[in-house]
């Protein structure tokens, strides 16, 4: 059903144009709408998709629709030939059978009793958004077959939903499972203000400006470090429904320059092996024992003011790093450790320390809720708790400390140098052929880049 014939454009002759213009009537313009957005998306590497969010089924979604019409076939036709339809749509929170066979433009009082009546078909409008709805009438608009897809989980696999119209004139319906696939896409940009105005520019969902901030979050950190004109190229795949993008995936490769400076990243899963990671291209690990920051990189926090001013009259220097974020930021630990302290503190409100290896300590301060007890071990990452205002603060924000045996560090300089695990010797074949196909990926998206740019 999904066209993508890139020699679709003419239409045959301009009698069959006028009868599908009349045929088509108050649709056609909606139709014309996506067989542009197709051809603009025929490119192999088409940059950036439909800004799909994280999960694609939590939030509205605009989609780019499947192409409207299958006009080879159209065009083969004889003259007096009847011709099929194809419109698609995404199903909404609120839809009913009518409205959205309204929508997809169908009119059929017998399909739309059926999707009321039919418990598999009636799945159509259960619990879960986003579902993305394809309808195959006649030229009355008559129902012949609807085809839904969407995700179940977060897992590889999607649903589909068929329904047919039988030789009997009656309707059958029938739900399948079928897996993802999926595809690589480049995409580059450069940032003038922010990395979420950048990603936006390049139609890069927010998952994948999350991802790069994350990758990097060991050498940058994206609140404080941006520099207009730094720019990114990335490789990332987009998990497809029978070739329907569905949602973005992992990030494969990317590079960031930061100040003049080349970060680069590459996926690796050893053979064989389910559990991946972040290396260099040289082969070292990209993940260090420590992140950058205790808050995830988002669009609130991101805008959330870029520098945050020590609250004063404190009676110490501050030691520490002030992360301004609303109340309720989710808080984690940027290493690996213990708790030793959870609990009231004066001046530090509820506040959370955790021992490192190696006489390291963190601690965070000014929370609104604790998620951990003392004694308790936590993995990087974990989240502990959640930004407040409790204690000697002024307004919300996080306030982090790093100690190595007892003095102070700048928690940013300490995740910077500390160390990276290197590949193991064993794989550096397998690592090699990826980051080399991976390499030729970046680069191209680079390429691209610096040309649209001059
Ligand atoms: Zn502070």
């Amino acid at each position: 059903m999904s066209d993508r014939h890139p020699n679709q454009t003419p239409l045959a002759t301009t009698t069959l144009s006028q009868r599908i213009a009349l045929a088509l009537g108050t649709h056609s313009r909606a139709i014309m709408a996506s067989v542009g957005v197709l051809l603009l998306g025929t490119g192999v590497t088409a940059f950036g998709i439909a800004p799909l969010a994280p999960d694609a089924a939590e939030l509205p979604v605009q989609r780019i629709t499947e192409p409207a019409l299958t006009l080879p076939a159209l065009a083969s036709l004889p003259e007096d030939h009847a011709f099929t339809l194809y419109r698609s749509d995404t199903v909404r929170r609120d839809d009913t059978a009518q409205s959205l066979l309204a929508r997809l433009g169908v009119n059929d009082a017998s399909a739309s009793a059926f999707l009321r009546s039919d418990s598999t078909a009636r799945q159509l409008f259960s619990a879960r958004p986003g579902k993305t709805v394809t309808a195959e009438t006649n030229d009355r608009h008559e129902l012949t077959r609807l085809v839904a897809r969407w995700l179940p989980n977060d897992e590889r696999v999607f649903h589909r939903l068929i329904v047919e119209r039988t030789a009997s004139g009656g309707w059958s319906s029938r739900l399948e499972s079928g897996e993802l696939t999926a595809s690589a896409r480049l995409a580059s940009g450069t940032i003038r203000s922010s990395l979420f105005a950048a990603t936006d520019a390049a139609n890069l969902p927010d998952s994948v400006a999350i991802q790069i901030a994350e990758i990097f979050s060991s050498e940058i950190d994206f609140r404080r470090d941006l520099r207009q004109g730094d720019r990114f190229s990335v490789v990332y795949e987009v998990l497809e429904a029978d070739g329907e993008a569905m949602r973005p995936g992992r990030i494969l490769s990317a590079q960031f320059v930061n100040d003049g400076k080349a970060h680069e990243a590459v996926w690796f899963e050893a053979p064989g092996s389910a559990k991946g990671a972040y290396y260099g291209f040289d082969g070292q690990s990209a993940q260090r024992a420590f992140l950058a920051s205790p808050l995830q990189f988002s669009r609130v926090s991101s805008g959330y003011g870029m520098r945050f001013h020590p609250i004063s009259g404190q009676r110490k220097a501050h030691l520490g790093v002030d992360y301004a974020a609303p109340t309720g930021t989710p808080v984690r630990t940027i290493g690996d450790g213990v708790v030793s302290f959870a609990g009231w503190q004066r001046g530090y409100g509820n506040v959370i320390e955790i021992q490192h290896r190696d006489r390291k300590s963190t601690l965070y301060a000014h929370l609104s809720r604790i998620d951990v007890r003392k004694g308790q071990k936590v993995n990087q990452g974990d989240f502990i708790g959640a930004v407040g205002s409790t204690g000697a603060s002024t307004g919300p924000h996080l306030h982090l400390e790093f100690k190595v045996a007892g003095q102070h560090m700048d928690p940013l300089e300490v995740a910077r140098k500390s160390e990276s695990v290197p590949l193991q010797a064993h794989l550096r074949a397998s690592f090699d052929e990826v980051a080399a196909a991976q390499r030729l990926k970046l680069d191209a998206a680079a390429a691209v880049q610096q040309a649209s740019a001059e």
